[in-house]
């Protein structure tokens, strides 16, 4: 089996469930002992916050490719970058590096065309929704993605960093964003992408009637499909 390398820290909270994901998805497919082989760099989730909130991309591809630079140093066959939002700096640390970098939209956009939809709900932090990186290379797909008004995108995303990104998973804010789906699935979105590694935190399949796309769950696949192809 190939050596899982994992970029996280994005926050902490999410790559907690990358790492129990990817051991449980190897456990099903083999049984016994096995486990998945990761080299893990989880970075201080306060330096990134900052290069965001100082619209600083720049910096932030530079410090992600440091770090990608050491996982594969430390022996990682692959790369996951294991935040949806901080895929703007995707090419920075691509090229920093010489392994297979596995890019978390295109594993979205791939699950979403194999499942026949061409319209979905995309839900995520302002980054994710409001700069035209996510919804491009979805559209290379063949998907479209519909996003909320800006009130809601406001309040996803205050979600997403004051509460799942603090280990907070809160009752009201799951009706606020089950309200939120339904308007998406009012204007035609025939399924949605949690587009935010945490947002599987707080919903997931058994709380919508339309297919939730959790981009957590599909890169971990992913990840695992590669790490033990041939
Ligand atoms: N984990 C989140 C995402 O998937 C947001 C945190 C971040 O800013 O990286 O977009």
């Amino acid at each position: 089996m190939k050596t899982i390398g994992l970029l996280g820290g994005m926050s902490w909270e999410s790559t907690a469930v990358y790492y129990r994901l990817l051991n449980e998805a190897v456990r099903a497919r083999t049984g016994g002992h096995h486990s998945a082989p990761i080299v893990l760099e989880s970075v201080d989730f306060h330096d990134i916050h900052r290069f965001q909130h100082d619209d600083d991309w720049a910096s932030a591809g530079d410090y992600l490719a440091s770090a990608a630079r050491r996982i594969e140093a430390a022996g990682a066959d692959m790369l996951l970058l294991c935040t949806n939002t901080m895929h703007i700096v995707a090419p920075a640390i691509e090229d920093a590096v010489s392994i297979p970098f596995l890019n978390l939209l295109d594993a979205t956009g791939e699950a979403i065309a194999n499942a026949d939809q061409t319209t979905v709900g995309l839900l995520g932090t302002r980054f994710t929704v409001e700069m035209p990186f996510y919804r491009e290379k979805l559209r290379g797909h063949g998907v479209e993605a519909r996003t909320p008004d800006a009130a809601d995108r406001q309040t996803v995303h205050d979600i997403i960093y004051e509460e799942l990104c603090q280990g907070v998973i809160s009752d009201a804010s799951r009706d606020k964003f089950l309200q939120i789906i339904e308007k998406l699935r009012q204007s035609g979105a025939e399924g949605i992408i949690a587009g935010c590694t945490e947002i599987g935190l707080l919903i997931n399949q058994r709380d919508l009637s339309i297919p939730l796309f959790d981009t957590t769950q599909i890169h971990v696949n992913t990840a695992v499909d590669a790490a033990m192809a041939d």
